[in-house]
């Protein structure tokens, strides 16, 4: 499937700004804003995953420098995320890490507009932050692009 980059630039700055306000060290807030860039160039790239509220699968296909064959499987949701190749859990996962495949989690969570984890506590389901706050923002970074090419 193909992505479209203007929703995922606001999905990605979006998910900025959820994380300024988290409560993390600013170690850790830089290593998520990292994934989230590195999730967000993959997606476009490499849009190679399979989407479901609950978990994303997604495939890492290593870059050229790497002698590995075949590519990596991941699963990923906000609280995990496993290889679904080697049976294992992602590396950076293990560490304690953010790693890019659950900030692509995160940043497809947004996307698509998935509310249902705030609707179970009496947040109205009309929030769409994609249609409704972010139309006006999107409509000159379209018209740029088509003039460019
Ligand atoms: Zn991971």
């Amino acid at each position: 499937m193909n992505i479209n980059h203007a929703h995922l630039e606001v999905a990605f700055s979006l998910s900025i700004d959820e994380l300024k306000k988290q409560n993390l060290p600013a170690h850790l807030k830089k290593r998520w804003a990292r994934a989230a860039a590195k999730a967000k160039e993959r997606l476009v790239e490499q849009p190679f995953f399979a989407w479901q509220p609950q978990a994303l699968l997604i495939v890492s296909v290593p870059s050229d420098a790497t002698s590995e064959i075949g590519c990596r499987f991941y699963e990923a949701n906000e609280l995990t995320c496993r290889r679904v190749d080697k049976s294992g859990l992602c590396e950076a996962f293990f560490e304690g890490f953010p790693c890019w495949h659950r900030a692509a989690f995160l940043l497809l969570k947004i996307y698509f507009g998935e509310t249902s984890a705030n609707s179970s506590n009496g947040v109205e389901n009309e929030f769409s932050p994609l249609e409704k706050n972010c139309q006006p923002k999107l409509t000159p970074l379209v018209d740029t692009s088509a003039n460019r090419s």
